[in-house]
Parts: structure tokens; C-alpha cells; sequence
């Protein structure tokens, strides 16, 4: 069996326990390798490593950051089909879409690739007789990443590029489910020429997380994962005086009006619900019909779930691969019969689907449940798989209503053929990210990307320069040099200008 180890000061370490857990695939239900568990010293370990590697690569030049960034963008480019399958081969997403998530982590690289212009400063001249005043900003130390399971290689690029290139030297504490492609990352950046230590990895469950929130020499964290976890690594995080950034889970809503073209919205929320078998957390996991909308949507939208092939994500033709782990599968199982049993009505039914020749696999098929009422668990908990809840509202202000009375905030969507109802919309509703007739409205690399509500946890979004600024922190310095004409001497008031 395999071996998924740590990598710590540039290479792979096995680490200090024999505590490990499997890595299965998806697909088949095999196991297909164990991955090492971290302890508290294997974690120490890593840090003291960040720690020493930030000497200098805190000092490094931006001339000397921005070439290993170029180097490491070209690697990644060159690689991204094999970060594709090895995703694939333990989440379960099709290829097509494993190499989509690298496509966008890519772009937080490319962004990362202009760090001399992002981190520029500002300068005013003469603010005072011979005094000058200028801003920089410097890195914090060693910062760390503890990533979900649902992009193991785009949601840890949203933060790595970005704390690397402005000084910082990073830990990324992956998901347990799908490991494999941090330590592909790892070989791509030694191969790029990061130093030894600046980019580690640390594989582990709760207790390395832990010993990460509670290690005095990390300075900030960088959190993504479930609504739960991510309150209590921002409290855990910040209770220990670290800055902390923690996004957490999502219940996305799309709004259709009834002037919205059919065969556009249900194409668009087809995917957006089904795609990477609704593990994402920009899915659209309830559609909003506003007034007579809603039976031609859901005609139209069953009949594509229905469409919808599902199979092996190494499958040429698969649309949609299995779900994560057998628990997923039957939670969400679970969840679809308990909308029934609350009394929606199930159009399309994903519990019972097989793929022949995968019998083992963990197969939930597109799933659309009509006639969902805010007050069911099938609208209430996030099911983070392939179901599509459709609820109705009397008018866009109800609808609006709804998005805001929910605890979520992610992303939403309106799909419309009115300029006046998207706008209404997308001043009106509590949600970090918006969509017009987009469903799915993840913002490039150089915005910043997060939720607001029980989305995040922390003042700064992730990457863009929100990223910037979260992984530095600012100096600002007045100058005088005595000699200059006219400067004047020293005071016992407060200094003013003159
Ligand atoms: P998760 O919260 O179970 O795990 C995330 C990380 O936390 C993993 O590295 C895991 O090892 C660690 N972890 C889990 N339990 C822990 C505990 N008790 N103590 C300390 N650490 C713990 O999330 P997941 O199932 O891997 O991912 C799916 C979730 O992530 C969904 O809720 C989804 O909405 C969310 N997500 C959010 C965003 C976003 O941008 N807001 C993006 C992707 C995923």
C-alpha cells in the first residue's frame, strides 16, 4: 500500500507515528493508499522549519520571488493533467473538471506573479517642512493553510501564491480525503527553485490542526471548510493572537423569474447543482421560482438531471462523478428521504442509480425536490451533493427575503431578463458573491473571493488584495533628514505640520 507522507524543509518526511488513514477512491471504494497522521513534534518539526526559512526568504528580493513564481506558474501549466487525475482519482470529480479547479488556482498564481506592483507603497512628499511620510508592508512569518476536500489543489492555491510571493514561508495542512496533490505542488515549487522550507506539508487530522492554531511561532491561518470548523478555528486562532481568515460552509440560492429564457437557466442550474456531484461551495443547491416560473423550470430542469451521465471521473464521458466517501453517500441519501418524509415532492430520485462495473463506488444520482419549504432539513442543511431543492416565493422582495433569513451568505445567482430586478438584487441581498444569469460567480484571482454570514469568519476575503493584505502588515514611516532647508528642530507638543 502507499505511502502519502509529510514534505518539510524539501523533501518528503514519513514523520514520528504510525497513526494513519486510508485514501480511498471514490470510484471503486478501494482503498488505494494510507496517509500519514502528523503528531504534535511532527508539527513543531514543520513550523521550526517555516520558521528558520523565513530568515531568508523574509529578506529575499521582489526580483528574486516574482522568477521563482514565473518558474512555478510554467510547472504548474505543464502539470496540470496529472494534478487532474491524482484529484480525480481520490475526490472523484471527472478529469474535465479536476483540471478546471487547476485552471483557477493557476490564476491565483499568475496574480501572485505581479507581487512587485501589488505591493507598492505610497509616498507623500513635503508633508511637513523637510518630513516626508511613506507606507510599505512586510510579511508576517509563517502562515498556514488548512484546506477542505472538495478542490485540494484551487482552494490551497487562493492562498499559498499569494503569502509565498509576498514573503512569507507557508504550512498547508490538506484534506485527509484527497491528499495527494499537495505533495505534486510540493515537487513543482522544489522544482521551481523555492528554497527548502518556505513551502511545507503537513498531512493530519485534528490534532495537527491543533497543534498548528496553538503553535506560537505561526502567525496567521487561512482556513476553507464547514461552517462548524471554520468558527472554531477562527475563535481557537484568534483567541492565540494569530490574524485568521476561516470561509466556511454555504447554502447557495438562485432566484428565477418568470422572465427568464427556460432552456438558458436550466442548462446553467443543471450544472451548477450537478456539476463535481455538487461538492462545491458555490453550488446552486436551492432554486428560488418566483410566481409562474417554476413549473416549466422544473419540466425542463428534470428532464437534464436525468441526462446527466454519471460514471468514473477517468471516464471520458462522465458529466458527474461519485461523492467523497460512502458516509456522504448516505448522509446524503438520508437527507433526500427526509424532504420526502417532510412533504416535498421528489422529481428526480439520484438515491438508487448504480454505474455497472462500480458497484463499490459511491454513487448518488441528480436528485430535484419540488415543493421544499424553508422549515425541511433538505433546504436547511448544507447536503454539499447532488440535490437541487425547488422552492417557490410570490416575488423577488420574498425571494430576497429568503436569501437573507438564511444563516449563509456565499454565493447567489438571479437569473432574468430585467436590469431593474437584478439590481434590486444585488444591492438587496447579504451574500459576498453575486451572479447575473451566472450561476456560479467564483471572482477572478485579482478580486478577493468570499461569503459574508456563516460563510466567513474574519475581517479579509481570500486572494486578490484582500489576500495581499492579509498576508502583510503595514509600516508607515515619517522621515526628516536635519540638514534639509527649513526643517525645523524638535518640540514638547504633539508634532503637527507646518
Ligand atoms: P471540513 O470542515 O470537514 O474539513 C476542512 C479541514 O478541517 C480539513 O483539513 C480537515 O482535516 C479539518 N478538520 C475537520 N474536522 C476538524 C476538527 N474537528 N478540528 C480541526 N480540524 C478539522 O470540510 P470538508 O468536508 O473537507 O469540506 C467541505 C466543506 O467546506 C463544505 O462545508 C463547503 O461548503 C466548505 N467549503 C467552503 C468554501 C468557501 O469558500 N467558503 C470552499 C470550499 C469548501
Amino acid at each position: 500500500m502507499r505511502t502519502i507522507t509529510h514534505w518539510i524543509g524539501g523533501k518528503p518526511v514519513t514523520g514520528s507515528t504510525d497513526r494513519t488513514s486510508p485514501v480511498f477512491n471514490p470510484a471503486t471504494g478501494e482503498q488505494q493508499a494510507e496517509l500519514a497522521l502528523a503528531s504534535v513534534d511532527d508539527v513543531d518539526t514543520a513550523v521550526r522549519t517555516a520558521k528558520a526559512a523565513f530568515e531568508r526568504w523574509g529578506q529575499s528580493s521582489l526580483s528574486q520571488r516574482t522568477k521563482v513564481l514565473f518558474d512555478f506558474r510554467e510547472l504548474v501549466n505543464a502539470n496540470v493533467q496529472r494534478l487532474a487525475e491524482a484529484i480525480s482519482d481520490e475526490h472523484g470529480k471527472v478529469v474535465s473538471d479536476a483540471r478546471g479547479e487547476v485552471q483557477r488556482g493557476l490564476e491565483v498564481i499568475e496574480f501572485a506573479c505581479g507581487i512587485p506592483t501589488l505591493l507598492k507603497g505610497g509616498f507623500s512628499d513635503q508633508v511637513s517642512t523637510g518630513v516626508d511620510v511613506y507606507s510599505f508592508r512586510q510579511a508576517l512569518g509563517v502562515c498556514v493553510g488548512i484546506t477542505p476536500f472538495n478542490f485540494p489543489a484551487m482552494v490551497p492555491m487562493w492562498m499559498f501564491p499569494v503569502a509565498i510571493a509576498t514573503g512569507n514561508t507557508f504550512i498547508l495542512k490538506p484534506s485527509e480525503r484527497d491528499p495527494s496533490a499537495s505533495l505534486i505542488i510540493a515537487e513543482l515549487w522544489a522544482e521551481a527553485g523555492l528554497p527548502d522550507g518556505v513551502f511545507n506539508v503537513v498531512q493530519g487530522d485534528k490534532t495537527a490542526v491543533d497543534a498548528l492554531l496553538n503553535h506560537p511561532d505561526v502567525a496567521a491561518v487561512s482556513f476553507v471548510g464547514s461552517t462548524p470548523i471554520a468558527r472554531y478555528i477562527h475563535q481557537t486562532g484568534t483567541a492565540n493572537g494569530k490574524r485568521v481568515q476561516a470561509l466556511g460552509g454555504a447554502k447557495n440560492h438562485a432566484i428565477i423569474l418568470p422572465d427568464a429564457g427556460i432552456d438558458y437557466t436550466s442548462d446553467h442550474l443543471v450544472a451548477a447543482a450537478f456539476g463535481s456531484a455538487g461538492e462545491r461551495c458555490m453550488a446552486i443547491s436551492a432554486a428560488v421560482a418566483v410566481g409562474s416560473a417554476a413549473d416549466d423550470l422544473i419540466a425542463a430542469v428534470s428532464e437534464k438531471a436525468r441526462a446527466v451521465k454519471v460514471g468514473p471521473g477517468r471516464e471520458a464521458d462522465s458529466e458527474m462523478g461519485p461523492v467523497v466517501t460512502s458516509a456522504a453517500r448516505d448522509r446524503i441519501r438520508s437527507l433526500i428521504g427526509s424532504g420526502e418524509e417532510q412533504g416535498a415532492k421528489l422529481v428526480v430520485d439520484g438515491r438508487g442509480l448504480t454505474v455497472p462495473g462500480h458497484d463499490n463506488g459511491y454513487w448518488v444520482g441528480p436528485t430535484v425536490i419540488d415543493e421544499v419549504t424553508t422549515s425541511m432539513d433538505v433546504y436547511k442543511e448544507e447536503i454539499f451533493g447532488p440535490v437541487l431543492s425547488v422552492v417557490r416565493a410570490d416575488s423577488v422582495d420574498a425571494a430576497i427575503n429568503m436569501i437573507n433569513s438564511n444563516p449563509y451568505g456565499n454565493g447567489t445567482a438571479i437569473f432574468t431578463s430585467s436590469g431593474e430586478a437584478a439590481r434590486t438584487f444585488q444591492r438587496g441581498v447579504n451574500v459576498g458573491m453575486i451572479g447575473i444569469n451566472v450561476p456560479i460567480p467564483v471572482p477572478m484571482a485579482y478580486y478577493s473571493f468570499g461569503g459574508w454570514k456563516d460563510s466567513l469568519f474574519g475581517q479579509s476575503h481570500i486572494h486578490g488584495p484582500e489576500g495581499v493584505a492579509f498576508y502583510t502588515r503595514a509600516k508607515v514611516v515619517t522621515s526628516r533628514w536635519p540638514h534639509v532647508e527649513g526643517a525645523s528642530g524638535s518640540s514638547f507638543h504633539f508634532p503637527t505640520s507646518n
